[in-house]
């Protein structure tokens, strides 16, 4: 384990972005987003509060009801296009930003930031490919089914991937014709506001159709859950956030899509490839200091091969190089604040009790890392199944390894947590692996690589991971209502 050090930052300030221009909140608060590395300012942006929401929701109605935006496919491509080719020219400020507030290192920023430009363009592509249906119900009337977009469209996203994630969630809402309102988590609201400084730039967009603001989720994202003009919530973040929008949503009756948290399994059993899975295996459960919804954060080894693979295993997690999220060579970075790094160490102290620590264990408090929320990589081995280090969402560089003997086992200790939003297995026998892909509650399968998202193909949660799905095909047409159209041609 190699120490890198510190880097100056540059503040920047933000506005929010309603009825296409720039304005604080109304009452003047702001907030400020520190660097996790090293807790220098990053950010400072507005603290909304519900006469914000109320501002933005109501520009968003009114965009929504103009019909300019809504049915007019070709400009919404035209502009998401546009958008995107501005993100490919800015790129790298969007990632140093990115990097900068988030903790993540700045290569896996860059790589994030390209495959948001990704998810864009297949909106603006989708833009145009949004069919409806017909059918001949009887002898004398045919039923025409339209897609119409929702309406306006409330966004509210998370920070551990805010640029992928922006364009993931809230672009198929823009592409399907709805005016949106996104409220990006606090942390990251530079690298989420500088996107709308890029969508300006275009002007294409009319004004209303995408606004966003800034602020804390009790009281701006509170006010956007709550308010009537908003006709369905598209939601990325934990558990128990998702299902508290779930029960407020029932008030105002708006349609729900919650993208949640996850415990996944990543299964590997003794005739796999090996040297795929040492390839693959530290990225999967260590990428941004394991604060990923899919990050593999259970590794199920089959108990034979547990003997050569954990110490080679180890070897590669122990040689990851921590440090400042912005130096070039950083492969692990700090997690994102205090508050979960107590978290994150308080599950470590308590399992230290329980399972047998391999490696790590400790926050890193070397010179030039003690100001950010550095913890060691660490692996423990065969916690309790029901202990709250095998079941709980860490979201920290934690992985617990838990072994088994028979494919039955696997199977079971894979599905054996409340979450079901991704899982992998790996294994020479595509018998075998497509036994376990079929079983799995969860939303992904990996079979033989892991973490393979792409805006072409859906992505989303069973049990308590969430509601429905993201990218793809239904994660455009969720923002659709369908319209039975009835035309009787009886004579008189
Ligand atoms: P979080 O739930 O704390 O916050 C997410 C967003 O919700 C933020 O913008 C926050 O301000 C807002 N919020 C908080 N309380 C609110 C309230 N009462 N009303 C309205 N909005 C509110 O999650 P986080 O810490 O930002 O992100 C990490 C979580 O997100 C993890 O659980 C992770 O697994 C999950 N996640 C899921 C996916 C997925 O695709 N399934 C992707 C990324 C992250």
């Amino acid at each position: 384990m190699e120490i890198n050090t510190q880097i100056e930052i540059k503040t920047r300030t933000y506005r929010n972005y309603i009825n296409g221009e720039w304005s604080d909140a109304a009452n003047g608060a702001i907030m400020e987003a520190r660097c996790p590395s090293d807790g220098q300012v990053v950010s400072i942006a507005p603290k909304s509060s519900a006469a914000d929401v109320d501002r933005a929701a109501r520009a968003a109605r009114a965009a929504f009801e103009r019909a300019d935006w809504a049915y007019n496919p070709r400009s919404r491509s035209n502009a998401l296009y546009a958008w995107a080719q501005k993100l490919r020219e800015r790129g790298e400020d969007v990632a140093r930003i990115l990097s900068a507030e988030a903790g993540k290192p700045i290569s896996e920023a860059r790589f994030e930031t390209g495959n948001a430009i990704n998810y864009l363009e297949y909106s603006a592509a989708s833009a145009r490919k949004l069919y409806g249906g017909a059918t001949n119900v009887d002898a004398t009337s045919f039923s025409i089914l339209a897609r119409e977009p929702v309406g306006v469209v409330g966004a509210i996203l998370p920070w551990n991937y805010p640029v992928t994630l922006f364009m993931r969630d809230m672009t198929p809402a823009l592409a399907a014709g709805c005016a949106t309102v996104v409220k990006p988590a606090a942390q990251t609201s530079g690298c989420a506001m500088i996107l709308l400084e890029l969508l300006h730039e275009t002007g294409m967009f009319p004004a209303g159709v995408i606004n966003a603001l800034t602020g804390a989720g009790s009281e701006a994202g509170e006010a956007l859950i709550n308010h009537k003009d908003v006709d369905m919530i598209t939601f990325t973040g934990g558990t128990a956030v998702g299902q508290h929008i779930m029960r407020t949503a029932a008030d105002t009756m708006k349609k729900v899509s919650l993208e949640l948290g996850g415990k996944a399994g990543n299964i590997v059993f003794a005739d796999a490839d090996m040297d795929k899975v040492m390839a693959n295996a530290v990225r999967a459960s260590f990428s941004n200091a394991g604060q990923l919804c899919t990050v593999a954060s259970r590794l199920i080894l089959e108990k034979k091969a547990a003997p050569t693979f954990l110490p080679a295993y180890i070897k590669l997690v122990e040689a990851l190089r921590i440090g400042h999220s912005l130096a070039e060579d950083t492969q692990l970075g700090p997690v994102v604040n205090q508050t979960q790094l107590e978290s994150v160490l308080g599950y470590i102290n308590e399992a230290k009790s329980y399972a047998k620590l391999l490696t790590g264990g400790n926050r890193v408090t070397a010179s030039g890392l003690d100001k950010g929320y550095f913890i060691e990589p660490t692996i423990f081995l065969d916690p309790p199944a029901g202990s709250r280090l095998a079941q709980d969402e860490i979201f920290g560089p934690v992985l617990v390894v838990q072994t088994f003997e028979t494919l039955d086992e696997a199977i079971a200790l894979a599905n054996n947590t409340p979450y079901g939003l991704a899982s992998g297995v790996w294994s020479k026998d595509i018998d075998k692996a497509m036994r376990v892909a079929r079983e799995m509650k969860a939303g992904s399968c990996w079979v033989n690589c892991y973490n393979r998202l792409f805006p072409d193909a859906e992505t989303g949660g069973y049990k308590l991971s969430g509601t429905d799905r993201a990218a793809g095909i239904e994660g455009l047409m969720k923002y659709t209502e369908v319209k039975h159209i009835c035309i009787d041609f009886s004579a008189p």
